[in-house]
């Protein structure tokens, strides 16, 4: 039995297990009965075990039948450290097993390390395993719109909270996203930040729809009592053109949610300055990149907006603090005297509301 305590340490492995370590060997959990664990060593012939209580040794048998290996040690701390981020993390898997691996080259580099090195598998021979790290943490991906059921963590934020605010339709489905606090932040206005969620629909190909869904972006751009004209007036030649898509459910919620709910809540008309369209723009690049992934999918983009919702809520938590923002981009100071300039000639007459809103439209960089 042990007088003075055994210094152990321990390694997250797989499926939210550990492993236990001490003097360059590791144990695995043999038996666990309360608080109380049995560990064997990792090899599977050594008689080696200690138990411990609590995480605290209380017995062991350090009689090993073989060398301890640090290199392989460091190996498996490496490589349980890369697992546990892909089942964390939304970045690339090819992405963070590069990060972890250009970390190893330091100053500190030595002959441990080469040995070490040149018993790490390589990006081919873990990438399957890796890819399955993520996928045991993703339901199995819906065949159709119709079976799309988001449950628990996926309607839900990082911290647990509300996410999921509106679960519309069967066959076109439209979910919207959205935490009390933010669309709290969103009503009383006191950032000047519009967030263009819910334009995520694929309009390439189609010049009808991709101009209905300009025309929609930019309503928050249009002078608050013009709104509900600017709208109709989108909807109407939609009518008249030729294109066969089903934009009902779409037309309905912005004109459910956005026209005839409180315009005043989201309109940015009378916002000076460059956050008018340097949200947007943000908004949209970020997408963008997400997009570009080469699998996405529901759960790939779920995770995406709850990233960016977090990311969020506590760059908000900064600014209040007093935390340095972002300087102005020339980009956007451009876009908005732009936006100025057209402003102006609304209001002098040269051109017409739609006018306005048409070419408003071709600030947001959507495509
Ligand atoms: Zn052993």
């Amino acid at each position: 039995m042990a007088n003075a305590q055994l210094q152990v340490t321990f390694i997250d492995n797989e499926r939210g297990g550990q492993s236990l370590v001490y003097r360059d060997y590791r144990f695995q959990v043999k038996n666990r009965r309360n608080d109380r664990v049995y560990w064997r060593c990792a090899t599977r012939t050594c008689p080696a075990t200690i138990r411990t209580l609590n995480n605290i040794p209380i017995g062991f048998n350090l009689v090993h039948n073989h060398p301890p290996n640090p290199a392989k040690l460091e190996v498996t701390k490496v490589l349980q450290h890369i697992k546990k981020r892909c089942r964390a993390e939304t970045t690339p898997v090819p992405a963070i097993y590069k990060q972890e691996i250009a970390k190893l080259r330091t100053p500190k580099w030595n002959d441990d390390t080469q040995r070490m090195v040149e018993q790490l598998p390589t990006f081919p021979s873990q990438k399957s395993s890796l890819y399955r790290q993520r996928e045991d943490l993703i339901p199995h991906l819906p065949t159709s719109l119709l079976n799309i059921d988001l449950q628990d963590e996926w309607t839900q934020t990082t911290a647990a909270e509300r996410f999921l605010l509106i679960n519309d339709g069967t066959f076109d489905k439209i979910l919207v996203f959205a935490t009390d606090s933010n669309l709290q932040h969103l009503a009383n206005n006191d950032n000047n930040t519009i967030y263009a969620d819910g334009l995520v629909t694929n309009y390439k190909g189609e010049p009808d729809i991709h101009r209905l869904i300009r025309r929609a972006a930019v309503l928050p751009l249009v002078p608050t009592a013009e709104v509900e004209d600017v709208w109709f007036h989108a909807l109407e030649e939609l009518e008249n053109s030729d294109s066969t898509a089903n934009t009902t459910p779409f037309t309905d919620y912005v004109t459910t949610y956005w026209v005839e709910a409180n315009r005043q809540l989201w309109n940015h008309y009378q916002t000076e300055g460059p956050r008018t369209t340097n949200h947007l723009e943000g908004w949209h690049s970020g997408l963008k990149k997400m997009i570009q992934v080469p699998h996405p999918n529901i759960y790939t983009l779920l995770n995406y907006l709850k990233e960016e919702q977090a990311f969020n809520e506590i760059t908000f938590i900064q600014y209040h603090a007093g935390g340095v923002r972002p300087t102005k981009r020339r980009k956007y100071t451009q876009l908005n005297q732009r936006l100025q300039q057209l402003k102006d000639q609304l209001q002098n007459g040269d051109i017409t509301v739609f006018q306005f809103a048409d070419t408003a439209s071709y600030l947001l960089h959507l495509d």
